[in-house]
Order: structure tokens, then C-alpha cells, then sequence
């Protein structure tokens, strides 16, 4: 399966170029026009790997849903063979969507919320009473799952499997001085063309949150430690190149770090840190001792 999200590179307020979008925030009063590029990642999800297949550049006025359409046209073309599922946020649940997704004999999962408002309404009344499954997790978290395929209403265009989960967990939070201890809850509908016996509610829970889980451990880390937070030259064919090869090399060094470093080894060494030992490696080796520098051995005599 693989996910679409959406990310912001390179915002700026005083760098542009005509492929830049745009935004006024308000700083110190003052009403100011920042500028950013923005993108649609493809990342494969369900693997130990974090790694990205693609990116489409949305264009300036461009809604996200067209570049995602276009991101998915490339990947049927490109890498058919290697998913059965896509996933996205609520934005993806549209009807065109499902549509071209069926065509390709693809499946879809996403969130179901107040953008589809009569498929909300009718999951709401019918995913309720006793649950089909009730499990602890290992965080301490319990959930509650419902569970029901053929709902037609709303952006579904074919019949359509929705699984509510509800999620109960305590939060500790120090106010005036003292520890409280609050019980939290909060309630996820997913809509989905993936029937029951192929995969079970957990795991289409489980697929439905990585998506925030792919922004820390992507984004958020390639934005602190990989440099993905400076763009070296503002153009739009550069910023693409530049975004791709960081995204080819974290993907290298995630492969090493994971399927080659030994166990005991990588407990010791984060992946910034073999990168960063990758570095002064590079920068350690005389020019002379390159392989490529090396003259031909002399034939024997
Ligand atoms: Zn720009």
C-alpha cells in the first residue's frame, strides 16, 4: 500500500519564481506574503523502510487532488506490480478517486469526515451500539472497533466498507502545581474498498494512522537533520532535483542503516549518525586514494 501526503518546502518571504504558491500571514501586525513550494508525496507504507516512490509539484491555484491524479497516473504507469492500495486524508475521498482506482483494479482507504456529509451521518447511525471487536492495545490504548461493507451514500459511487474506531487512553497533564489524570477519547471513521476477508479492521486502523507517523519520522526528521529545511538555488526544476536525490539518499542510507549494520551496531548508531559517519568518510579520503584517480596497474612483464 502506499499513502499520499501533502508537504510545504522551502517557505520564504523574500525568494520567488512563477511556480511558487503563495499565502498572506499576519507578523507583528502586519499583513505579509510568504512563498512556498508545495508537493504530493507517494510513500510506501506497511515496511520497517521509510520510502518515498515519487513526488508531484502542486502547480500555483492548483487544487491537491490534481496533482494527486497525476502522481497516481504515474505510478499505475511506473510501478502497478508493486500495490493493491492507496490511501489519503478526508481531501481523498472523492468520488473521481474511487472511480479511477477501480478502474486500475486498485484499492482505496481514507478518512471519513465532514467533507461527505451524508456517508458520515448514515456510518454514525449504523457504526454504534456494541462493537465487533474490542482489544488493549500494548500503549495502553483501548480501542473499539465497528465494522459493516455496502454503504452507498454520499462520494460512494460503488458500495463502500466504513470501520469506526474509538480510542480511550489517559493523558497526565501537571495543572496549578499538580497532576491530573484525564481520560481522553477520540473517534476515527475510515471508508474503504478493501473488504473484510481481505484485511481486518485493526490492520485498516493501523494503515489509516500511519499517515502522521510517516510525517515525523519523513518530514519533520528530513526537515531538522537532512537539510530538506534550505533550498540552495530557487528554481523550480532545481528544487525538484534537489528534493528527489535527498529522497534517493535518505532511502540509501535507511537501507544500509537497517538491512546491513548489525543488530548490536545500529542500537548504537541513528541514521543521522551513519550518515553523518558516511560524510566525514567522503571528506576524510584523499583525492589520490579515489579509485577512480588510480593510474592502470603496469602489465607483467
Ligand atoms: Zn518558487
Amino acid at each position: 500500500m502506499w499513502l499520499w501526503t501533502a508537504t510545504n518546502f522551502f517557505p520564504s518571504r523574500k525568494r520567488c519564481c512563477d511556480q511558487c504558491c503563495r499565502r498572506q500571514l499576519k507578523v507583528g501586525g502586519q499583513e505579509v506574503t510568504e512563498y512556498y513550494h508545495r508537493g504530493v508525496v507517494a510513500h510506501l507504507i506497511g515496511f520497517a523502510l521509510p520510502i518515498v516512490l515519487d513526488i508531484e509539484m502542486i502547480r500555483p491555484g492548483e487544487g491537491e487532488i490534481v496533482a494527486a491524479r497525476r502522481l497516481l497516473g504515474r505510478l499505475l504507469e511506473r510501478y502497478e506490480r508493486f500495490f493493491d492500495a492507496v490511501e489519503g486524508d478526508a481531501l481523498y475521498f472523492e468520488s473521481a478517486l474511487f472511480e479511477l482506482c477501480r478502474k486500475h483494479r486498485k484499492h482505496l482507504l481514507a478518512v471519513l469526515k465532514e467533507n461527505n456529509p451524508a456517508l458520515l451521518a448514515d456510518a454514525k447511525a449504523v457504526l454504534a451500539g456494541e462493537p465487533d471487536l474490542v482489544r488493549q492495545e500494548k500503549n495502553g490504548r483501548t480501542i473499539r472497533y465497528w465494522d459493516r461493507e455496502e454503504f452507498t451514500s454520499g462520494a460512494a459511487a460503488q458500495p463502500l466498507r466504513v470501520v469506526r474506531t474509538e480510542e480511550i487512553w489517559t493523558h497526565r497533564e501537571r495543572v496549578a502545581g499538580k497532576w491530573i489524570v484525564r481520560e481522553k477519547t477520540s473517534n476515527w471513521f475510515w471508508g474503504t474498498t478493501i473488504p473484510q476477508d481481505v484485511m481486518p479492521p485493526r490492520q485498516i486502523a493501523q494503515a489509516g494512522h500511519e499517515r502522521w507517523s510517516i510525517e515525523n519520522r519523513i518530514f519533520n526528521d528530513m526537515g531538522a537533520h537532512w537539510g530538506l529545511d534550505h533550498c540552495f538555488h530557487h528554481d523550480p526544476a532545481a528544487i525538484l532535483n534537489f528534493i528527489l536525490i535527498l529522497f534517493i539518499a535518505h532511502t540509501l542510507v535507511a537501507c544500509f542503516h537497517r538491512l546491513n549494520m548489525k543488530d548490536p551496531v545500529r542500537g548504537r548508531f541513528s541514521l543521522i549518525a551513519v550518515a553523518t559517519q558516511i560524510l566525514l568518510g567522503i571528506v576524510a579520503l584523499s583525492a589520490r586514494d579515489s579509485a577512480w584517480r588510480k593510474g592502470r596497474a603496469k602489465p607483467p612483464p
